[in-house]
């Protein structure tokens, strides 16, 4: 914890904390925990954790990024955090990120960019909307932090980091206390160094919880399979994901990863997943409407800052310049973006067109999986299983390129940031447990990423740890 704490001072440039715990704060956390050591499972007793700051903590403000949270302090933890402190480890401090999850560079934020790896050109984009968190766990400020993940967001920066990003099935990990960005995607993901430690958090935080009507309950966790490791797995390719604009460098460390599965006895087969092409376009048409529904209530009445104004000004007044004052640039883009998809006009051709490619992308899935979808109905099972030349996980990479230059993203059109979730969104929009793990890229990181069934999260972390 200590060294943590100094990495936390000669890191500080790195900005990726919006607030810091105090440090005698922190010790004495630590101390306590010690201190009940041996009562139970101790893995993470006294170890300091990072949380993204759209994750609620009652000591700590939680600002999502945004200038319109700025000042916000919840009155409670979120269940995720609660069993982090249950467990013995101690919150170190809430992590940068783009404002409320929407960005893939963390340079969305209120409080200023995160600055990633440091390269002689300068510094490299951390990925976002987590990079806070990666840099966190990347710099040693944190033995592990958590993120959230809706379309990416754990998986892309611990890709531009060189560390492991881990967004589970979704509905395993509880939601509550989470700032929603778009609800029927938005998942919680662990960053850590390894594969092994993220599987120790995995393990602490999966659970039903009440409190979260998007919880998977009990009878449902029933149906899920348990891990095959020790057998030969059947992994596959998803031809599909080898595009144009995929780097050479990336391209040979996805050649690498898989040769080197295939030498470990585990045998490799193309898959096709043909809506994949379409799932990054319905993807930016689903999460921006969730988006514009979930922002609606930041309107200064009832949560966070308030634009100046004298009273008996009319509402919609006092909400406009509320709003456009509190949100930045990127999210006002999305609002704008998720109503007009929502308005009647547009409804049919963009929202319940996005809806129809998603249902497509997880037929996809199953199609290409030797498991069943556990989601799925039996009468659909029966219909669905042709499992004999299924496969067991999916092997890819988690971006075309590794981490671009900060500078240079600043000034990217925003289409082309969209273009880096290529890879990562299709397992957001099915559910599917995916995990972004650092292998040799010529040298540097680069990320390699595992999807699995929906309920095979321990598969995935299975075949996490035999790549990395
Ligand atoms: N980059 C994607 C977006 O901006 C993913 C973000 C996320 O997963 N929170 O929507």
């Amino acid at each position: 914890a200590k060294q943590c704490i100094a990495n936390q001072s000669s890191h500080a440039h790195l900005n990726a904390f919006v607030s810091l715990a105090d440090k005698a704060v922190v010790l004495a956390r630590v101390a306590a925990a010690e201190s009940t050591r041996g009562r139970h499972d101790d893995d993470l007793v006294g170890q300091l954790i990072a949380v993204k700051d759209n994750i609620c903590t009652s000591d700590l403000p939680t600002t999502a990024s945004s200038g319109i949270l700025k000042s916000f302090v919840s009155p409670y933890d979120a269940t995720v955090v609660k069993q982090l402190r249950d467990a013995g480890a101690v919150i170190s401090g809430k992590t940068n990120m783009d404002e409320f999850g929407m960005g893939s560079h963390s340079a969305h934020s209120h409080f200023g960019p995160v600055k990633g790896l440091s390269r002689s050109e300068g510094h490299a984009s951390a990925g976002g909307s987590s990079g806070g968190s990666a840099i966190a766990v990347a710099s040693g400020q944190c033995i592990a932090a958590l993120g959230t993940d809706t379309g990416g967001s754990v998986r892309l920066p611990a890709a531009y980091t060189g560390i492991v990003g881990f967004k589970p099935s979704y509905g395993l990990l509880s939601r509550w206390g989470v700032i929603a960005y778009a609800n029927s995607l938005d998942t919680i993901g662990i960053l850590a160094n390894d594969a092994r430690q993220t599987r120790v958090l995995f393990n602490k935080l999966n659970a039903y919880d009440p409190h979260d009507p998007t919880s998977l309950p009990p009878s449902t966790r029933q149906r899920l399979r348990t891990s095959k490791l020790g057998r030969r797995l059947r992994i596959g390719i998803p031809v599909d994901y080898n595009i144009t604009s995929l780097d050479p460098t990336v391209k040979r460390a996805w050649i690498r990863s898989l040769r080197d599965l295939e030498a470990q006895g585990h045998s490799l087969h193309n898959v096709s997943l043909p809506a994949t092409r379409h799932a990054l376009s319905a993807y930016y048409v689903l999460a921006p409407a969730e988006a514009s529904s979930n922002l609606a209530k930041y309107d200064g009445v009832r949560y966070g800052s308030r634009a100046e104004g004298p009273d008996g000004t009319p509402d919609s007044v006092l909400f406009s310049k509320t709003r456009g004052q509190g949100f930045g640039p990127e999210v006002q883009r999305r609002i704008l973006l998720g109503a007009f998809s929502l308005s009647a006009q547009a409804m049919d051709n963009y929202f319940i067109q996005a809806q129809k490619v998603r249902r497509l992308v997880q037929r996809d899935f199953d199609s290409v999986f030797a498991a069943p979808n556990p989601l799925l109905s039996v009468e659909d099972v029966e219909k669905e299983s042709e499992t004999e030349n299924g496969v067991d996980v999916l092997v890819c990479p988690t971006a075309p390129t590794s981490a671009p230059l900060l500078e240079k993203v600043q000034n990217q059109d925003p289409i082309d940031a969209y273009m880096n979730d290529v890879f990562t969104v299709p397992a957001s929009l099915a559910g599917l447990p995916a995990i972004s793990v650092p292998v040799d890229g010529d040298g540097e990181k680069v990320g390699m990423q595992v999807i699995g069934q929906y309920g095979d999260d321990r598969m995935v972390l299975d075949t996490a740890q035999l790549l990395g």
